[in-house]
């Protein structure tokens, strides 16, 4: 281009082009500019300073778009020069704008022609016709630009055109004045005006947008504009550049409309900043967050969330979330959320959650809905947390919770399980409920209101310390009153009352273990009753009383005791009663005591005891088993009764017995030999005395047998005080015991007419014993059997083998029989049945006690089998040295 051409003319060729000129000027009036062919000013005429308002010389030599400020420097203008020296030689009648000073538009329109000179010269004449107004202008443009003007001043918008390849700035509007910062720019290349924008690239997609026809839309494009020497402001622009074509259509110029967004790009930064800020917040928590949309479908989910799951966004898009959850969780997580999404409330739940290992997990899913600022609905948004551990716990506690809720439910002890400060009733066992007298229903109420009785009784306020103090409580045969059945009824119990504590070793509860013992306290009280009774009778009794309990110990004595010994009742219960005791009797009783103890059975027995004067008086001891239900000995009643009078006449009786029989038995011994030697003459002279009719012999036999009888008698009591001494002596002699009883019979039969005596010999046997002594015993048995069977004249005497080596004798009667509970006392000395027999049936009591004695001094035993009413069989068993059937 001829303008790129930095080389000027030389003074020379300007000369001739001056002088050239010159009549040009003289010529022509119109304002007229002529340049060279470097489009610089070699000359102008007057009229044309006048019109562009320019005062004093012109620089010469000046390119024509720096001429007069670079008032011409427009795209029309540069169009015009363009097309003279490229196209063609000619320009006529074209309009241009030409800002003056003071920014006042002046439009000219221009005629231009190239004139060749000599010397291959050439210069540009450039004629300007001032347009009078803007009634010059076409009516089109006329409305064009009122249209613009209007658009430019009342756009919102920041508003320029462009005009020429170098885009200067044409019109401008307040807003895109201000936005630049109001600088001049009217005239100005965009270059010029905002050099800042060329390194930030916008005159290159000025460029770009004029030599392509393409308009750019610039969105949030940041501009750094100068605003100081050297301040800048940060802008944010929304912009078009849209180029804007010459009726020929070719692009003249670019339409710039601008949009300042700083402020809302500022905000928006803010915003996305603080965003950003909260999404890593979001992201480091170490839960996983959610949020979902008013459709209920995922909005946001943070990092977590996809690291935990291992789901990508696409996984989780929607409701996608439930896919991780655990098939058998997935109904009521969804049933949870969705629940609590369309009534827009908060929810908590725990279900288990897959992560990307494939296990799954416990988490606690907790969410709220989210309003905005008028209280619209945004969805909801929510946190999950891992609670595996706990829940696995949990799981545990719960299971064992179960076990024990089964265990508690099975258990006859009667149980219950309060929680909290208001006792209320968790868990209550079948035997507690029946033990309460109430009903299911009380299961969840608090105990006062379940039980309103206990109010005015100590238990609420046991239970409440105990919650906190956390010490157990232990009831022993605690009263307590309860409604039953309608009734305020009194029972006993043991219970307890422990703490129950959670994993924090936190109280949360108590449990309640009752047994009821009302009937064991009622029954200790009748027996502290009867025990106060007893021990008024036992004081008011004439006897020595004492207690003594199951092992042995003495635990009361009774007044007399204390009289008696002259000792108080803990000295006696120290010592024991058996200290008391006269030493020839005292290691008897203990071995008999001891027995006692053994075996529960009583012990009776006869000793002396030394009285607080230091003298032994005799007592009859009889020491009695209290026994349970179950035949275990409770304890043992003692009494001691004085004997020692009755004993006293016991021994005179026996010392004058013994000197009785000893006076009665030579005379009746004799009177006996007389008697039998009389019968004996009598029977030989029994027929020789045929004639004879006195009643000798019955008389005579009837004498023997008295005799017999009072001999027998006289030797029985001599034979009791020879056991008293240790006197009795036994021979020891074999011979055959058939013999013994045959002849023994005989005897009893001789004098005996009306029983029949019958013998039975099962047995022929010899024995080693003290014969007399052994017919004693069966003389005693037969006469027995005789004396007392009144209405029966049958009796068998009977021997058999017991043993391999042992005899029987035994003799049965069918008379009166002996009642079950004097079977042993028969065979004590002086014991008689029934005071009524002794009068009917004679006799002292002592034929069994001396049989029973020489039987066991002999090793052998005595039986008795009878039965009130019908009969006895009394039978001796023996040692036997030989026996044949
Ligand atoms: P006594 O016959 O002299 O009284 P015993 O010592 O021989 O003395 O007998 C003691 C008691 O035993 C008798 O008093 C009598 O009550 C009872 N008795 C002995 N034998 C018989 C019998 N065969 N039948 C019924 N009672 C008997």
């Amino acid at each position: 281009m001829l303008e790129s051409d930095t080389s000027k003319l030389s003074k020379k060729e300007l000369n001739i082009i001056q002088n050239y000129t010159e009549d040009l000027f003289k010529t022509v009036r119109e304002p007229l500019l002529v340049l060279d062919r470097h489009r610089n000013v070699v000359g102008l005429n007057s009229n044309l300073k006048k019109k562009f308002k320019i005062n004093g010389e012109f620089e010469e030599r000046v390119s024509v778009f720096e001429f007069n400020n670079g008032q011409l420097d427009t795209p029309e203008f540069r169009d015009i020069l363009n097309y003279l020296q490229t196209e063609g030689n000619t320009v006529t009648e074209r309009d241009i704008q030409v800002v003056l000073p003071q920014k006042r538009k002046r439009g000219f329109t221009v005629n231009a022609s190239v004139l060749q000179l000599p010397d291959e010269n050439s210069i540009i004449l450039l004629s300007f016709k001032k347009l009078k107004n803007i009634g010059d202008l076409s009516r089109q443009e006329k409305v064009y630009n009122r249209l613009v003007e209007n658009i430019l001043s009342n756009a919102p918008a920041a508003i320029c055109i462009l005009r020429g390849q170098e885009h200067t700035f044409e019109v401008a509007n307040e807003h895109y004045i201000e936005l630049i910062g109001h600088r001049d720019i009217i005239g100005k290349t965009v270059k010029e005006a905002i050099p800042e924008a060329e390194s930030q690239g916008f005159i290159e997609l000025l460029d770009h947008v004029y030599s392509t026809g393409e308009p750019y839309i610039g969105n949030e494009t940041p501009l750094k504009l100068k605003v100081g020497k050297d301040d800048f402001k940060n802008s944010h622009l929304n912009f078009v550049y849209q180029p804007t074509r010459n009726k020929k259509g070719k692009i003249d110029g670019i339409f710039v409309h601008v949009v300042d967004v700083s402020e809302q790009v500022v905000a928006r930064k803010n915003v996305e900043d603080s965003e950003a800020r909260l999404r890593s917040v979001i992201n480091t928590v170490p839960a996983i967050i959610w949020i979902t949309d008013t459709d209920g479908q995922s909005a946001f989910l943070n990092k977590n969330w996809y690291s935990y799951t291992g789901q990508n966004n696409e996984d989780a898009k929607g409701m996608g979330w439930l896919d991780a959850t655990h098939p058998d969780d997935r109904k009521k997580a969804e049933f949870a959320f969705l629940d609590a999404h369309n009534q827009k409330k908060s929810y908590s739940i725990s279900f288990r959650l897959r992560n990307k290992q494939g296990e799954y997990r416990w988490v606690l899913d907790k969410a709220s809905p989210k309003f905005d600022d008028d209280g619209n609905y945004e969805g909801m948004i929510g946190t999950v947390i891992n609670v595996h551990e706990e829940r696995l716990k949990e799981n545990l506690v719960r299971e064992k919770d179960h076990r024990l809720q089964g265990i508690v439910k099975e258990a006859t002890v009667a149980t219950a399980i309060y929680t909290g400060r208001e006792m209320n009733i968790e868990l209550a066992n079948d035997a507690m409920i029946k033990l309460w007298g109430k009903d299911d229903s009380v299961i969840g109420t608090p105990l006062h209101k379940a039980l309103p009785e206990l109010d005015g009784q100590p238990f609420l306020g046991l239970l409440r310390n105990v919650l906190e103090t956390g010490e157990i409580y232990w009831g022993k045969e605690d009263k307590v009153d309860l409604m039953i059945d309608g009734e305020m009824q009194t029972g006993y119990y043991n219970f307890t009352y422990k703490p129950l504590r959670d994993k924090n070793g936190e109280i949360y509860g108590i449990l309640n273990m009752a047994i009821d013992v009302t009937e064991s306290v009622t029954s200790k009280m009748l027996l502290k009753e009867s025990e106060f009774h007893f021990r008024q009778m036992a004081d008011l009794m004439p006897g020595m009383v004492s207690k003594t309990d199951a092992k042995g110990d003495d635990i009361y004595f009774n007044k007399n005791w204390l009289d008696f010994t002259g000792k108080g009742s803990k000295y006696l219960q120290e010592v024991g009663w058996e200290s008391f005791i006269h030493p020839d009797e005292k290691e008897t009783f203990l071995k008999a005591w001891e027995d006692c103890l053994n075996t529960g059975c009583n012990l009776e027995m006869q000793l002396r005891l030394k009285n607080k004067e230091g003298k032994y008086i005799w007592h009859l001891t009889r020491c009695e088993a209290v026994k349970e239900d179950d035949g275990s000995v409770k304890m043992w009643i003692a009494a001691n009764t004085e004997i020692d009078k009755i004993k006293e006449e016991e021994k005179r009786k026996e010392e004058f017995l013994k000197m009785v029989s000893h006076e009665l038995k030579t005379p009746v011994t004799s009177i006996k030999g007389y008697v039998q030697l009389l019968l004996t003459l009598l029977k030989k002279q029994k027929e020789a005395a045929e004639a004879s009719k006195l009643p000798l012999q019955p008389s005579l036999e009837r004498i023997n047998h008295q005799v017999t009888r009072l001999t027998r008698l006289i030797s029985e009591i001599l034979d009791l005080s020879r056991i008293r001494e240790n006197q009795l002596e036994l021979k020891s002699e074999e011979f055959n015991l058939n013999e013994l009883l045959a002849e023994t019979i005989q005897d009893i039969n001789y004098t005996n007419t009306q029983h029949k005596i019958a013998l039975e010999s099962e047995v022929q046997c010899q024995i080693i014993a003290d014969r007399d002594r052994i017919g004693q015993v069966v003389i005693n048995f037969v006469m027995n059997a005789i004396k007392y069977s009144p209405g029966s004249q049958e009796i068998n005497v009977k021997i058999s083998r017991e043993d391999k080596d042992k005899v029987r004798v035994s003799v049965k009667d069918f008379g009166i029989g002996i009642g079950q509970e004097n079977h042993k006392k028969i065979f004590k000395r002086f014991y008689r049945v029934g005071v009524k027999s002794e009068e009917t049936y004679s006799g002292f009591g002592i034929g069994l006690y001396l049989a029973n004695e020489i039987i066991e001094r002999h090793n052998g035993e005595i039986q008795l089998n009878s039965e009130l009413g019908k009969g006895s069989e009394f039978s001796f068993i023996l040692n036997a040295t030989q026996i044949t059937s």
